[in-house]
């Protein structure tokens, strides 16, 4: 799923147990298990770097507290549309 990245995670490496259930959460699946092995001997889950919402699924579903970290990204502000010299009373509306 395409996009701009509205959220961010990270993964304590050595705290996931590798149970998958952030993986299989994950509705843009931007989750995965790593090919290599933690100290615990298992594929810890690590973030892609694409597509995350800040959701926070992921965290909510992960069993060991404080093996992910959800980052939600602030929208930036909207700049205002600019208003019609009409709506402003004319091209003579008084300068404030
Ligand atoms: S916060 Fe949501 S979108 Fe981001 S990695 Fe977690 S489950 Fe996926
Ligand atoms: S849910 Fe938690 S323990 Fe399980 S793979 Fe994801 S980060 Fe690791």
């Amino acid at each position: 799923m395409a996009g701009q990245a509205r959220g961010k995670v990270t993964v304590d490496i050595e705290e996931c147990k590798g149970c998958g259930l952030c993986v299989e959460s994950c509705p843009p699946k931007c989750l995965e298990l790593e090919p290599g092995l933690n100290a615990y001997g298992v594929h810890p889950a690590h973030y892609t770097g694409h597509d995350c919402t800040g959701c926070g699924i992921c965290f909510y579903c992960c069993p060991e507290p404080g093996a992910i970290t959800v980052y939600r990204i602030k929208a930036k502000a909207k700049t205002p549309a600019p208003v019609p010299a009409q709506a402003q009373g004319g091209e003579h509306a008084a300068a404030l």
